[in-house]
């Protein structure tokens, strides 16, 4: 495995790897690297003959500069975890790299994706996913990937992803992973090692709440603005600070109505402390 620190010698690989007409599969991560990961780089093997994965800390998705500094931060072991999974380039830039004229410049505002950016994810954390956006654009050109995973964990992002790449005509497949979870059902996050040992027990909350959610709407009870405030009430009386719960249809995150029967999701966001979680699930 090739440990690549810089935009200049990944850029130089990336052309010995065209010139023999390999294809190549792109994972892009924050690092921590966990089985959620993992299972995006099995499904970038499967998909491609090379497979970059890319660790970046990306300070403009960050809102609270506390949060930015307080990220896990493991990259031998990421190093290891990669080695072991056969992928063949680690991208490991630095903050200069990839923002050469400082982290603020250069941010990439796309106007047709403002309403799915302000919603949910969006409305608690301002300006998130055009930092998102910036640093998968800046990675796509950089790579140059014929596919890039992402997970459904984020799914939110992986619709802006997906949007993204359609209104700017990239020649890059995107293709989902399933959320990976822990074997109470919490959903594996980078975040999860900084919860301390009574909130990870509390944690598993979240999924339960909306996974019960998900029961009673398959059940055949429609209200989902009931549904949603009991969650949220379940959720503050076990200690979360909620910030959201909601049923929205999949495809374009928008108010799921009773009568439209397009597929749904529930998305929910809670801190629990000074961890923040979130969590989906489709019907
Ligand atoms: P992050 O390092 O948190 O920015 O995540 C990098 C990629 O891994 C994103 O596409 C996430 O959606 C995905 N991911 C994170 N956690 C999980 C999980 N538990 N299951 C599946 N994918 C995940």
């Amino acid at each position: 495995m090739l440990v690549i620190k810089t935009s200049l010698e990944l850029i130089k690989s990336i052309d010995a790897i065209k010139e023999q007409k390999q294809t190549i599969a792109f994972v892009a991560t924050m690092g921590n690297l966990h089985k959620g990961h993992l299972n995006l780089v099995s499904l970038a093997h499967q998909r491609a003959s090379i497979v970059i994965v890319s660790v970046f800390v990306n300070p403009l998705q960050f809102n609270q500069a506390e949060d930015l500094r307080k990220y896990p931060r493991t990259l031998e072991n990421d190093i290891e975890l990669c080695k072991k999974q056969n992928v063949d380039i680690l991208f490991t830039p630095s903050v200069e790299d990839i923002y050469p004229d400082g982290e603020q410049k250069g941010r990439i505002e796309i106007p047709e994706l403002a309403t799915l950016s302000t919603i949910l994810e969006g409305a608690f954390r301002p300006k998130h996913f055009s930092g998102v956006i910036t640093v998968v654009k800046k990675f796509f050109d950089l790579v140059r990937p014929d596919v890039a995973v992402f997970g459904e964990k984020d799914f939110q992002q992986l619709l802006i992803i997906q949007k993204m790449v359609m209104l700017l005509n990239l020649p890059i497949r995107i293709i989902s992973s399933p959320t990976i979870r822990e074997s109470d059902g919490l959903a594996m996050s980078s975040r999860n090692s900084k919860l301390l040992p009574n909130e990870r027990r509390l944690a598993v909350k979240l999924f339960d709440v909306v996974n019960s959610i998900r029961e009673q709407i398959m059940s055949g009870n429609n209200n989902f603005t009931e549904l949603s405030k009991v969650g949220l009430l379940t959720l503050s009386q076990s200690g979360f600070k909620p910030d959201y719960i909601a049923v929205r249809n999949s495809d374009d995150l928008r108010a799921a109505l009773v009568e439209n029967t397009t597929k749904r999701v529930i998305l929910a966001a809670a801190s629990l402390g000074n961890t923040r979680l979130i969590d989906n699930l489709r019907i």
